[in-house]
Order: C-alpha cells, then structure tokens, then sequence
C-alpha cells in the first residue's frame, strides 16, 4: 500500500506542500482512511536524511524509527481508554517547550483528539497560536462535529474520504471473490474495519439471509418473516445490527428499489431509539 494509491489527491497536495516548503504547524486530518498513514509521512518527511523529491524515503534509519513509532521527536498520543487527559497534553507541551529552545524540530500526532479533555485541547490552543518555528501539530479525528470550534478554525484542515476502489482492490488482492470485495468495500468504513469484515465468521451466512429477506420483501412476506428470526438470532449485538442495515442499504441501492430504501433509513432510526432488531425488521415486512 502507497498513500499515493490511498489518497492520491491529498498526496499530491502535499507534496507540492512539501516541495514549496509551506508544511503548516496545525492541521486537522478528518476521516480514517490513510490519515494516520500520511501524518507520520509527514513526519517521516522533516527528519529523513535521504529525501527524494522532498519526499521520505521510508528507508533510513529515521524513517524506520518514526514508523515503529520509536523515535523521540515525534510523538503520537492516544487517548487512554475514552479519553485523552489534560496531563498528557501538558507534558507534551513542556518537552515540546523544552527542545523547542534547543532549536530541534518536532511533530506531535494526536489521534481521536475529538476525545481529548476539554482542558487538555485550551492548552493546545496556546501552543497552536505560537508555534515554535519548527514544531508541527496534526491531529486525527473521525468525528469533526466533535472537534472544538476553537481548535478547528486555528487548523488547517483535510478531509480523507473513503477509497472504495481502492478497498476493493486490496481485498480482491487478498483472494476475495469480486462480489464480496464490493459488498464490504462499499460497507466498511476503512481497511481495517475491511479486513475484520473478511474474517467475520458469519458474514457469509448474514447475507444470504438478508437476500432473502429483501427479495421476500415484495413477493413473498412469509419468507422475509422466516427470515427475520434467523437475522435476529444471527446479529445479536449493536454493531453487528448496524451492519445489517448497511448491507441492506447497500443492496437494496443495487437492485434500484428506493420505496425499500427509504424503509430501511425508517427502521435504522427506529432501532437507534431502542425498537429491537427484531421489531423493525418485521415492521419492514409489514409495511
Ligand atoms: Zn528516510
């Protein structure tokens, strides 16, 4: 995997970024897919001792040791638990303060900083507002909304938008029939999630149910009903619902059957305000 393939648009803005030497001391990276990945690029891309292109070479000792997040320049944070604490955030700072005087270049990486406490993101604030000349700060978020507005309208921020294709691709390249590559490129929300949904056990199972559900849905209620106590004692937990739903959406969306659609958008906010499974997917039915 390149982030070249992942993000090619947002690759190439960096690296122009870069060649131009107007690397910004905040930004703010929303979305899951490749941000990470380009953050400690961009680190990688300020210690490098072999740089190509103003680009990193991924291979010198330096790039090694800030992959294997070993490097003491360059720190990553995460939150402890749900939550980042404001201790943290302040010992960042004071060795941040401190090399800064030493005139060594620095880049922070905070991911999920929308969990970060309250009083922890007013003290990045400070250092957001006065960089040190050298020092950089990017943060990761999958939830924007979550973000303080303060922090946000002081960062520069990108967006990494899922790559479908791209997801799709590396599942096939991981021996995944064509079908199934697409069903779950078009559900997961990043590789991750993708390559968990290839070893889900029962996903299979899950959608030939769901496959019956839908095509019972019009035709033949008795067979979606049948259906409904298998899916319900197929996915017993919140997330593995939720993604029933997606798959649902997902395959109603290619058979072109928007009254179904907008049933299914029905009955997901009827199951997010505590209907059970069971009931909304036979209200479904019903309907
Ligand atoms: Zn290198």
């Amino acid at each position: 995997m390149t982030l070249a393939d992942l993000q090619p648009k947002i690759f190439q803005e960096f690296h122009h970024i870069l060649k131009t030497g107007r690397l910004s001391h905040a930004y703010l990276f929303s979305g899951n897919f490749g941000s990470y990945e380009m953050a400690l690029f961009l680190a990688q891309s300020q210690f490098c001792e072999n740089l190509q292109d103003s680009l990193p070479c991924g291979q010198c000792r330096e790039c090694r040791l800030i992959a294997e997040r070993d490097f003491s320049d360059v720190k990553v944070i995460e939150p402890q638990g749900n939550v980042i604490k404001t201790d943290t955030i302040r010992e960042l700072l004071r060795d941040f303060t401190r090399s800064g005087f030493e005139g060594k270049s620095q880049v922070f990486i905070i991911r999920d900083a929308d969990k970060m406490h309250i009083n922890a993101a007013n003290s990045l604030l400070k250092f957001i507002e006065e960089p040190q000349s050298s020092s950089y700060m990017i943060l990761l978020t999958s939830d924007e909304s979550k973000v303080l507005p303060t922090i946000k309208s002081r960062c520069q921020i990108f967006r990494f938008p899922k790559n479908q294709e791209y997801l799709k691709n590396r599942l096939e390249q991981n021996g995944l029939l064509k079908a199934k590559a697409s069903l779950i490129a078009a559900v997961a929300d990043d590789e991750a999630s993708a390559l968990a949904l290839t070893e889900m056990t029962k996903f299979d199972d899950l959608c030939r149910s769901l496959e019956k559900f839908i095509a019972g849905l019009d035709k033949d209620p008795d067979q979606s009903f049948l259906q409904v106590t298998r899916l319900a004692s197929l996915v017993t937990d919140k997330a593995e619902q939720d993604l029933a739903f997606k798959l649902l959406l997902v395959m109603l969306g290619r058979t072109r059957q928007p009254r179904q659609v907008t049933k299914v958008y029905q009955a997901r906010q009827m199951w997010l305000s505590n209907v059970s499974f069971q009931n909304v997917l036979e209200y479904m039915v019903l309907e």
